[in-house]
């Protein structure tokens, strides 16, 4: 199996108290669903907005709306950068602090007795979203005419310096539990797995805790390797089957396991996405810890109050395999990001020549060439051959590559060039 055991560093946030920052005086909610720029606005400038109220809204498929995450007045639209890097226009609401909801949510007593089509209008006015990184709308892979008869949890949390999953876990393991339940009911489910490292024993131990009354619940443990958390990856793993695209083609769900938190508020309170843990950690940082903070709150603000403890440092939305580095003061907490590194910058880092090693073609798990697909990019022709679009992103190759090449961002590059001459063909 394709997978690298990488060092952890994940005991710099884990043992640290978690720190809630959940009063910005100002948030900047980004316009953006998926990787979906084209929405819907419901507000504007001088307009008065209450907590959950819904502020914009996708058009086209996958409806998912975006709410406040607090009260108080819009003062402007700005440009904030999204966790890939790129500039989003953003609401900018100045918090009044008093907390006004746009409605009640009164507790539902038993979430498992909604009826599917309440399940997935919950899931989507919600914005119930993949929390993992993908923030791909999850009503969608329930809304499937498919038979599903496997709930997959994903609590693997892969990623070395992440800690942002196992503190949810810590925090509402009772709340999970309930929610995969509930969940199978609902839709008619066999069975729900989570998977989990199994070198991660506390985990095993919170949930040995709980689980005896979910009889439909398993745990299944997976090897501590990287990317065991990516979707492909884990489904062969635990379920040892393939799929073409997504899942569902064998009748499999994946969720992450903060997403089925977020399913527990939509189910339990009728309550929006507005608000998550994150991590901020990294050797940069003096006061690393996991975070609970509102949607749009401003990265730096949280940063400055950990206290970056570098000269020269990299920030990194997400993961170091995953997360892209962030060039300015500007990044702003969105529901699928689960982490903000701070890396102290080091000679190590500099770019060499590429010494034909070959290491890159070895470690990738979508068994591509990244090398290659590096060496053609100038060659759209070619490159579509090389089929960078398997390319998940993981990292790997830059990772391992001994010459330092971040040849991660040379495929990503391939994909765009790839899938623009695929636009321009059919246009043609
Ligand atoms: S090419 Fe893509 S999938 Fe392969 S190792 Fe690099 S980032 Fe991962
Ligand atoms: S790992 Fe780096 S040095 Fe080795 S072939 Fe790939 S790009 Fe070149």
């Amino acid at each position: 199996m394709a997978g690298l055991k990488l060092p952890k560093f994940k005991t710099m946030s884990i043992e640290q108290e978690v720190f809630t920052f959940s009063n910005p005086k100002f948030v900047y909610i980004p316009l953006i669903s998926g990787n979906d720029m084209n929405l819907t606005v419901l507000t504007k400038k001088g307009e008065y907005v209450k907590k959950g109220e819904i502020i914009a809204k996708r058009k086209g498929n996958f409806r998912i709306p975006i709410h406040a995450s607090v009260s108080g007045k819009v003062i402007d639209f700005v440009e904030k950068t999204y966790l890939t890097g790129e500039k989003v226009k953003c609401v900018v609401i100045e918090n009044d602090f008093k907390e006004q909801m746009e409605r009640q949510y009164e507790p539902k007593k038993l979430i498992s007795t909604y009826t599917k089509e309440e399940f997935l209008a919950l899931l989507q006015d919600n914005g119930v979203i993949g929390m993992g990184g993908a923030g791909f709308p999850t009503y969608v892979k329930y809304e499937s005419k498919e038979k599903i008869h496997t709930l997959l949890v994903n609590a693997v949390e892969c990623e070395p310096y992440i800690t942002a999953d196992h503190v949810v876990i810590q925090k509402y393991c009772e709340a999970i539990l309930e929610t995969i339940d509930a969940i199978l009911e609902i839709n008619g489910i066999d069975e729900a797995i989570i998977a989990i490292k199994k070198t991660n024993i506390e985990l095993k131990e919170i949930f040995d805790r709980y689980i005896g009354t979910y009889l439909k619940v398993k745990i299944a443990f997976v090897p501590d390797i990287y990317p065991m958390g990516w979707e492909r990856t884990l489904v062969r793993q635990v379920k040892h089957v393939e799929y073409r695209t997504l899942p569902i083609e064998r009748g499999i769900v994946v969720n992450n396991i903060s997403t089925i938190y977020a399913i527990y508020e939509a189910l339990k309170y009728n309550k929006p996405v507005m608000e998550r843990f994150v991590t901020f950690t990294g050797d940069g940082l003096k006061n690393p810890r996991n975070v609970l903070l509102k949607v749009g709150t401003s990265a730096f603000e949280v940063l400055e109050k950990l206290e970056i403890d570098a000269r020269e440092y990299i920030v990194v939305a997400g993961g170091p395999m995953m997360g892209d580095a962030i060039l300015d003061e500007e990044l702003v907490i969105t529901p699928n990001l689960n982490c903000v590194l701070v890396l102290k910058k080091g000679l190590e880092d500099i770019e060499t020549t590429c010494l034909r090693c070959g290491k890159c073609v070895e470690v990738c798990p979508a068994k591509i060439s990244p090398v290659m697909i590096r060496d053609h990019l100038k060659d759209p022709g070619y490159l579509s051959r090389l089929q960078p679009l398997k390319c998940v992103e993981c990292g790997l190759c830059s990772y391992i590559c001994p010459a330092k090449i971040r040849v991660r961002e040379s495929v990503r590059e391939a994909k765009k060039i790839v899938k623009e001459r695929a636009k321009c063909k059919s246009l043609s």
